[in-house]
């Protein structure tokens, strides 16, 4: 399983909101505390981040930057996060699932214009699952990989207009009813708001005064590193682990979040098993 994060809030440098501070992401690519899959996430990593919206003008695209090697054997992330600054950044740290593409292709952020997307999980057998995609559709998925599936299912739905939570739990009945073994926890920003699924592995977030953090594990905030450092305020660990402030949220549920308008949780419905895969 990878390890991956969405920050909206106050504009921040990559650096301090990925590498600096306890447990970043950075370091969570070799030493996951709390991964349930796989041990350490060195096989590429990558972020998107959105430019400061012009005055009056309408968001523009995010930029991404993804490499196929672990992120600190990468000689050009030091510069690259110490002078990009964002308020809208998802990023993610790869544990590759056998039988995918090794290439930064596959490696999250997927991208299609206003969206970002990044799964943590696997999927059985991803290349016999049923699919509804047009000829086209499948021709555009991104990667040789389950993931790169995932986002053309779910990018398939935004492209009809369907809001980003509702896109990501219709993903994860589709495809927990076909492979009930699979574990999918999806991350999808706009640029304005995140939304996450949790259904197979941790999922956490932190609100701060103006910004939310959402990331599989606990790791610190840019934006309230100082007002609460991480183990200080709040529950202070979870088996063991330092969390800080940070809140857990539950396994099977859909989250949809923003600075403006907070966190909301909803469970996601249980997986119907399509007939062929009911035995499991
Ligand atoms: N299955 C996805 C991949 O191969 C995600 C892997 C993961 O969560 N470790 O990239």
């Amino acid at each position: 399983m990878c390890r991956h994060l969405a920050y909206m809030g106050p504009p921040t440098t990559l650096k301090s909101l990925l590498i600096e501070g306890p447990h970043a992401l950075y370091e969570q690519s070799w030493r996951p505390l709390m991964q349930r899959h796989g041990t350490v996430n060195a096989d590429g990593f990558g972020f998107g981040w959105y430019p400061a919206p012009k005055r009056g003008g309408s968001p523009e695209a995010p930029a991404r930057y993804r490499r196929a090697v672990p992120i600190w054997a990468d000689a050009n992330l030091p510069d690259l996060a110490r002078t990009v600054r964002s308020g809208a950044v998802l990023a993610a740290v790869r544990s590759a699932t056998e039988g995918t593409t090794q290439d930064e292709s596959a490696a999250a952020p997927f991208q299609e214009g206003q969206w970002l997307f990044s799964h943590n999980g696997a999927v059985a057998d991803w290349g016999t699952m049923p699919v509804t995609l047009t000829s086209e559709e499948l021709l555009g998925v991104q990667a040789r990989s389950d993931s790169a599936l995932l986002w053309a299912m779910v990018l398939r739905r935004l492209r009809r207009g369907e809001q980003v939570a509702d896109a990501l739990a219709a993903v994860v009945g589709e495809v927990a009813a076909a492979r009930p073994t699979a574990r999918l926890n999806l991350l999808l920003t706009d640029g304005i708001s995140v939304a996450a699924t949790t259904w197979g592995d941790t999922l956490w977030y932190w609100t701060g005064e103006d910004s939310v953090t959402i990331a599989s594990e606990p790791g610190a905030s840019p934006a309230d590193v100082d007002a609460a450092p991480l183990g200080t305020a709040g529950p202070a660990t979870d088996g063991g682990v330092a969390v800080g402030p940070w809140q857990r949220v539950p396994d099977r549920c859909v989250l949809l979040a923003s600075p403006a308008d907070g966190v909301q949780i909803t469970a996601l419905p249980p997986s119907r098993p399509t007939e062929e895969n009911g035995a499991q």
